[in-house]
């Protein structure tokens, strides 16, 4: 059995981290694959675990190797998703998430159409514009690029199959995960556990008669 590819997606700032952290706490059993960025670690932030960090060079290097499912230059920085992290877990039967920017989950969505594909949107502009500059993480040059960004990124989620509205963490979360879960029991999802399933009904009635 081989694990979906969950696409989440948001502006910068949409809240798409949180969401993820909180649905990982509790226990629905995902992957999550660590991306490699060129952007500065910021405060806190540790190498291997939000990101794996690497030069400008070496990134180039990767794309050269073929490495990356996907990357793209993101608010003046490189952000890739490792081919090799996500074909070992999907292969495991691990559900992956990609949490992405809007360019990238869409290009991964034209590749790969059978991924589950998520967009957070965030209830306003001002409440986006509030949640960024209260994280306190870009200084005034980059905040003000991601806000422009978001122009145009949220009108790209009529690309995605499911929509959240992240007007409140708790609720949001619950809507995340129940679509994670949800997509879990698609039959097309299912086709070699059901086939197992009606084998011992076959082999039963043969047995019987
Ligand atoms: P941040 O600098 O705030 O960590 O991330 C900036 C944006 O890049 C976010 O929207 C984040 O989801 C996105 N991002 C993170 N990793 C990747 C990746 O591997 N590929 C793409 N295309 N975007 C990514």
């Amino acid at each position: 059995m081989t694990g979906n590819l969950i696409i989440i997606t948001s502006p910068s700032g949409g809240g798409k981290g949180t969401l993820i952290t909180e649905v990982m706490k509790r226990g629905v059993g995902i992957g999550y694959s660590i991306s490699y960025t060129t952007r500065p670690t910021r405060l806190g932030e540790v190498d291997g675990k939000d990101y794996t960090f690497i030069s400008v060079k070496e990134f180039e290097k990767k794309i050269a190797e073929g490495e990356f499912l996907e990357y793209a230059q993101v608010h003046d920085n490189y952000y890739g998703t490792s081919r090799s992290r996500v074909e070992a877990l999907i292969g495991e039967g691990v559900d992956v998430i990609l949490e992405i920017d809007v360019q990238g989950a869409a290009d991964v969505l034209k590749m790969i159409p059978d991924a589950v594909s998520i967009f957070i949107l965030p209830p306003s502009y001002h409440d986006l514009a509030q949640r960024l500059k209260s994280r306190k993480t870009e200084d005034p040059e980059q905040l003000d690029l991601r806000l422009r960004n978001s122009f145009d990124e949220v009108k790209r989620c009529v690309e995605f199959e499911y929509v959240v509205i992240n007007d409140n963490i708790a609720d949001a979360v619950r809507r995340l995960e129940s679509i994670i879960l949800g997509e879990r029991q698609r039959r097309t999802r299912q086709t070699g556990a059901i086939k197992d399933i009606l084998d011992s009904f076959d082999a039963s009635r043969d047995a019987a008669s």
